[in-house]
């Protein structure tokens, strides 16, 4: 007894439901860091899975490992990723039915990695055949393509995704995996043409440039040296010491034939790749008039005949835009326009090659068989607290998700026990309709007045939507702003800013960059332009009856708000699961815990609440057929057949196994037990 004190003491308690003093939050950091160092990096709170970015590589996740994990109970082994995979792979199969896996955390905190360790568990415990294998290399060969399009070096991450992405894997009904579909949302275009100091563009952009074969470098017209591309440049940190852009370029075209990419569509995709980054190197002077005129030809060629566009046509549609009168018109541009458009231009273009590519890999995953399936939906989300348009979105969509974590977990918890009679305290929990009301809200929530500002062209400007803003929900409880601040909240808020009271905490938002970003303006002489390109990516995504500036296209966040109702429908029919990951450090080093920043972070990701529910609530709960069933053979009245009512039978049979009656309840339908334990300590007679 007093060794195994011992060993609790210094590993801590692997699931927080058993936390003595389960209320506090200095108990819960405490546990926390306790395994932390001892390398225990996966907590669990019930049936949710925390885990510490252990910034190291641990010995854990051997295939050895994997089948340790295999069919085995959750509270069985330590906690773990396998442990959770395992598990809703055989509620799946048992149940027949979907399931998804939020997997959220900060930048930096492990969510790409944990996603892959999942896929990676699949990818080995699933059933296999001839088939069945050529899917499971396409689903895990997808994520090296993905992340070479998609991430990029940040100051937080040296691999940060730079996207939003769900990944559904289809199964049979054996639990062979048959299939998958990816979604990326809001990829982070600005960074094609910007990077702030210390951040880097795409990987593949380097990828290419260092690791390119000879011919095909020459072809492109690209120099090794990423020094002399602007578009790599910005954050001046071209070079990464744990990123070898030459052998991911391997492994990322190894990857692409073996997703389906033939010669002809790597041609078409490097080539656009290439031609961004001449397009970068572009240089405009003024004339006479003060009119943009290309200043070097060279690149100007590279250009031309990377896209198959007309030199001409690409010269006249970087340098003038066309206008809606009642005759057309065409307007040359300044020097300051033709930049602007010229990486509106580089944007797009990326943008664009990017959803094809998904597309592509879509096609690619596309499932082999008609028959049923259920699906396992994994999601990425993350927590960003910068200010800018893309993380309102974000945050948004945190929002989002918090509203639906509210509902599925909480309130449906709530309800079940009022449905089978169950007393309980209800946990008080903040539920934040309010914000998500504030941002989308019909005419007058933050999405309506942006896009109502978008219509206004030559007038509108981020400052007259931040008025509009503060005329319109100045008196919002969750809504901020310079003027609207007391004295002294005002000190922390600059003119041009707004802050939201989200329920993880406050963010202020520079307003400046909103219209233009939500707009995504892309001239319309720019679209113009690349139909005319012979290069068919390119032509697949400018369509030429693409609805032209008459019709007004939707705005980014409306796009987006209506892919979250799209989203929170798919969710809501399935069965959640959750993995929250911690970030411990901001440096990327092992064995550091910074208590201030995991604490944030505890809070932010909803922990304590969750746990609180977790607590209040039952760890378990029944059907009383399926319990009668399985245990049924641990008491000699119930089996081998029970004659009344399975409620019977259970009373008959927790009787028997001395259950105290502060450890269980027992509902309408179903049994319901407050402790994990009472649960181990039956399946362990049941073993015996
Ligand atoms: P972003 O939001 O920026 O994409 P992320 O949450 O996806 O961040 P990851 O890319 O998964 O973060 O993790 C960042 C880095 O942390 C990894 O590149 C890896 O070095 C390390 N890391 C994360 N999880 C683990 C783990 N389980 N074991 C060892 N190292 C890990
Ligand atoms: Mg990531």
């Amino acid at each position: 007894m007093e060794a195994s004190l011992t060993a609790r003491d210094r590993v801590g308690i692997q699931d927080f439901v058993l936390l003595d003093a389960y209320t506090s939050e200095s108990a819960f950091l405490d546990n926390l860091r306790k395994r932390f160092h001892e390398n225990l990096i996966y907590t669990y709170i019930g049936t949710l899975l925390v885990s510490v970015n252990p910034y190291k590589d641990l010995d854990i996740y051997s295939k050895k490992q994997m089948d340790t994990y295999m069919g085995v109970n959750f509270f069985e082994l330590p906690p773990h990723i396998y442990a959770l995979a395992d598990n809703v792979f055989r509620t799946m199969l048992s149940e027949f039915n979907n399931h998804f896996i939020l997997i959220s955390g900060e930048s930096g905190a492990g969510k790409t990695e944990a996603s892959k360790k999942i896929l990676q568990f699949y990818a080995v415990s699933c059933p296999s055949t001839k088939l069945l294998n050529n899917v499971r290399d396409r689903l895990l060969l997808s994520n090296p393509v993905l992340e070479a399009f998609g991430n990029a070096k940040t100051l937080k991450n040296d691999n940060s995704s730079r996207f939003g992405k769900y990944m559904d894997i289809q199964f049979d009904h054996r639990g062979g995996a048959v299939g998958g579909h990816i979604l990326s949302y809001l990829l982070e275009k600005s960074r094609v043409v910007h990077q702030n100091h210390g951040e880097r563009n795409f990987h593949i952009f380097y990828q290419l440039v260092e690791g390119g074969e000879e011919d095909l470098l020459r072809w492109l017209g690209l120099e090794r040296n990423c020094k002399n591309y602007r578009y790599l440049v910005q954050g001046d940190c071209a070079k990464v010491s744990s990123i070898n852009d030459k052998s991911d370029w391997k492994t990322v075209r190894k990857a692409m034939s073996v997703i389906d990419f033939g010669e002809s569509d790597t041609e078409h995709l490097f080539a656009i790749i290439a031609s961004v980054l001449h397009l970068g190197n572009l240089k405009f002077d003024a004339d006479a008039r003060g009119y943009a005129t290309i200043k070097n030809n060279q690149e100007m060629h590279w250009v031309s005949k990377l896209l198959g566009i007309p030199n001409q046509v690409l010269q006249q549609g970087l340098t003038h835009r066309k206008i809606e009168a009642k005759t057309e018109e065409v307007i040359p541009f300044s020097v300051e326009h033709a930049v602007y458009a010229r990486d509106a231009l580089a944007k797009a273009i990326y943008g664009r090659t990017f959803n094809w590519l998904v597309n592509k890999i879509n096609e690619s995953l596309k499932t082999v068989t008609f028959f049923t399936h259920f699906t396992i939906l994994i999601l990425l989300f993350f927590y960003e607290r910068k200010t800018h348009f893309e993380q309102f979105c974000i945050n948004y969509c945190n929002e989002k998700l918090q509203q639906l974590f509210i509902q599925l977990t909480l309130k449906s918890e709530q309800e079940e026990y009022e449905l089978e009679g169950i007393e309980w305290e209800p946990v008080p929990f903040f539920n934040n309709k309010i914000i998500c009301d504030l941002v989308e809200e019909k005419f007058r929530g933050i999405i309506s007045l942006l896009d109502e500002e978008c219509l206004r062209p030559g007038e509108a400007t981020d400052l007259t939507f931040l008025e509009k803003m503060e005329e319109k929900i100045g008196g919002h409880p969750h809504f901020v702003t310079h003027k609207l601040a007391d004295k002294n909240t005002r000190k922390t808020l600059e003119r041009g800013d707004f802050r939201l009271l989200h329920y993880a905490g406050e963010v202020t938002y520079c307003v400046v960059g909103f219209l233009d970003k939500n707009n995504d303006l892309l001239y319309r002489s720019g679209k113009e332009v690349m139909q005319h390109s012979k290069n068919v990516i390119i032509k697949h995504c400018f369509p030429s009856s693409e609805p032209d500036s008459k019709k007004r296209p939707e705005t980014v966040v409306t796009q987006f708000k209506n892919s979250l109702v799209g989203l929170t429908e798919i969710l809501m029919s399935k069965e959640p699961w959750y993995v929250r990951c911690i970030k411990p450090n901001e440096s990327k080093q092992p064995a550091k815990f910074d208590d201030v920043l995991v604490r944030h972070q505890v809070k932010y990701l909803g922990l304590m609440e969750h746990l609180r529910v977790r607590r209040a609530g039952f760890a378990y709960r029944r059907k009383y057929e399926i319990f009668l069933q399985r245990y049924k053979a641990l008491c000699p009245d119930t089996w081998p057949n029970w004659k009344g009512t399975p409620a019977e039978g259970v009373r008959c049979l927790i009787k028997h196994l001395g259950y105290k009656t502060n450890e269980y309840k027992l509902g309408r339908t179903k049994i319901f037990i407050r402790h994990p334990r009472t649960l181990f300590a039956t399946e362990d007679a049941f073993q015996v």
